[in-house]
């Protein structure tokens, strides 16, 4: 193992500077502590970053594997576009099919819950209506007139 060389310059172990300072001093690409790094690695360091040279290694080589298998497909812009209108039309299909589904399930409550409503409040609701009309008597009048015009045209 003492026979691996690092860099290079290669450089076995026993060769290297045991600190960054000389190694740079001597223009080595590597110096070696003995010290384990924080994985555990008893290797040289490279007196550039002062990283690691299995760490180094295994990092390089993670980046390639990732990036090898699995290319970035590089998309046109029509590619794009067609790709968001699809992902924009099946989402909206579920939404409706949601809303649909909402209303239906929903239907008779919300029908019953209008009724009773209505019953608590008869009174008042009639009231107001009664108010209504009457702050409103020329609005109703041209609006029911207006229907009456359209209606009878029809
Ligand atoms: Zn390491």
């Amino acid at each position: 193992m003492t026979d691996k060389t690092y860099g290079p310059d290669k450089l076995t172990i026993n060769q290297m500077h045991s600190n960054k300072e000389d190694a740079d001093a001597a223009e080595h690409l590597y110096f070696f502590t003995g010290d384990p790094c924080k994985w555990g690695h008893i290797v040289p360091r490279m007196a550039v970053n002062g990283r690691c040279a299995e760490c180094s290694r295994l990092s390089t080589s993670k980046y390639y594997t990732k990036h090898r298998a699995r290319p970035r497909k590089l998309l046109t812009k029509e590619e794009k576009l067609k790709k968001s209108r699809e992902y924009y039309d099946a989402n909206r299909e579920r939404e409706r099919a949601r809303d649909r589904e909402r209303y239906k399930k929903n239907r008779d409550k919300t029908i019953a819950r209008t009724m009773a409503y209505y019953l608590e409040n008869r009174e008042a609701i009639l009231e107001k209506r009664k108010e209504y009309r009457r702050k409103n008597k020329e609005k109703i009048r041209l609006k029911s007139r207006a229907y009456y015009l359209k209606n009878k045209k029809n």
